[in-house]
């Protein structure tokens, strides 16, 4: 089952790189084996099948429901 839908996810990159909010980030960020990609350092990665990082193996599967809208800016 997906966590998310494709708009949601075309809708959760919106909000990641270009919303007003701190992206969501995995909390594991300073250990040193992240690196700053999609934005910021840990930045997460959402895909259908939830959040997901390209250096490590944190997920998560909810986000903020105005984040599943569309963004206006
Ligand atoms: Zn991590």
């Amino acid at each position: 089952m997906s966590a998310f839908t494709p708009d949601e996810v075309v809708n959760l990159d919106f909000y990641q790189r270009h919303g007003n909010f701190h992206p969501f980030t995995c909390p594991h960020r300073n250990d040193g084996a992240h690196r700053a990609v999609g934005g910021d350092l840990g930045a997460l990665f959402p895909t259908v099948r939830g959040w997901s990082y390209p250096f490590c193996d944190y997920t998560q599967n909810w986000a903020h429901d105005f984040m599943l809208k569309k963004g206006t800016q």
